[in-house]
């Protein structure tokens, strides 16, 4: 299959369309980006790498960082979490509260933001200094020393972050959070502010494409445990267009405010999109059509 050339059609399809979604400016540091970005990266299994576009170019990961934490803290803890949080999807926006307070303070899924408050909150509870423990887990797995912490997304979120403090406080008085409210939201935010390329990001979610070993060939996750966070990608990795994206594009992935999108061929493939551009629900407009083209043209998803 002539990978190139497949992803220089996509390129060459997708930057022409119009309507180009909106970029995320609820944080608003984040509107500061050209909403004409367009990045695509691939890795296949035999270790070929292809990119086209604006593929080497850092941009906020945002809600990505969630699948990268979910993994560090179950490599430690194990099944546990899961008596602190769901594996359902929620049906509802990544930010929304209601449910928080219906299901007595447990978060349906990881995913959302209230579920990676309490993954953030392991990680807090687990590391003397979380948010550099973090950042050298991201390092590694990306084999990539050049990924760091945007400080003026960290800050910029915080200062508007209004949603997740409620959570973490509802959280909180549901004695779901067991550090400080501010603690962990710092290392909530700043797990959302690292910077990453197309590149990096399809690295470093290469484990879960190859039964939990990194690209070193050292073991992150147990098989298991990479099938059911794969799971939890393909269920609750776009919110509330979870079944829009098993339908157009048929793969486990996660989305960020960045306009990122990672999926991934269990076995086969990992390959990431940027296009800042949102659609309503908040994913990526472009990646999602990048996407769909992509498992369309080489018929390669999971189903
Ligand atoms: N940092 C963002 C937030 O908490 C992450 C949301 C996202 O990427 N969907 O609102």
């Amino acid at each position: 299959m002539n990978y190139q050339s497949i992803l220089n059609d996509i390129h060459d399809h997708v930057v022409s369309v119009e309507d180009k979604g909106t970029v995320a400016s609820y944080i608003p540091e984040l509107a500061h980006v050209n909403i004409n970005n367009f990045g695509l990266h691939l890795r296949t299994k035999d270790e070929q790498e292809y990119g086209v576009g604006h593929y080497n170019t850092p941009f906020s990961i945002q809600s990505i960082s969630k699948v990268l934490a979910l993994a560090l803290a179950a490599s430690k803890e194990g099944s546990s979490i899961l008596n602190r949080l769901g594996v359902e999807p929620s049906g509802h926006p990544f930010n929304q509260l209601a449910l928080l307070e219906i299901e007595n303070g447990i978060p349906r899924n990881p995913f959302i933001n209230s579920g990676a408050i309490v993954v953030a909150d392991v990680l807090v509870s687990l590391f003397d200094n979380p948010k550099e423990h973090f950042l050298n887990y991201v390092r590694d797995l990306a084999g990539d020393d050049n990924i760091n912490y945007n400080m003026d997304i960290a800050r910029s979120e915080k200062e508007t972050g209004f949603r997740n403090y409620a959570a973490a406080n509802l959280l909180k008085s549901f004695g779901n959070l067991n550090n400080p409210v501010d603690d962990v939201l710092e290392c909530y935010f700043m797990q959302c502010a690292l910077e990453m390329t197309c590149t990096q990001i399809t690295r470093s979610f290469h484990m879960f494409a190859n039964k939990g070993k990194c690209l070193l060939e050292k073991v992150r996750l147990t098989e298991q445990q990479v099938k059911r966070i794969n799971a939890i990608m393909l269920t609750c990795g776009f919110y509330d267009e979870a079944g829009e994206f098993a339908f157009e594009v048929g793969l486990p992935g996660k989305s960020g405010v960045g306009g990122g999108i990672v999926a991934l061929l269990p076995d086969n493939y990992v390959i990431t999109t940027w296009a800042p551009g949102l659609n309503k629900k908040g994913n990526s407009k472009l990646g999602m059509l990048a996407l769909e083209q992509f498992t369309t043209k080489t018929q390669l998803s999971i189903f």
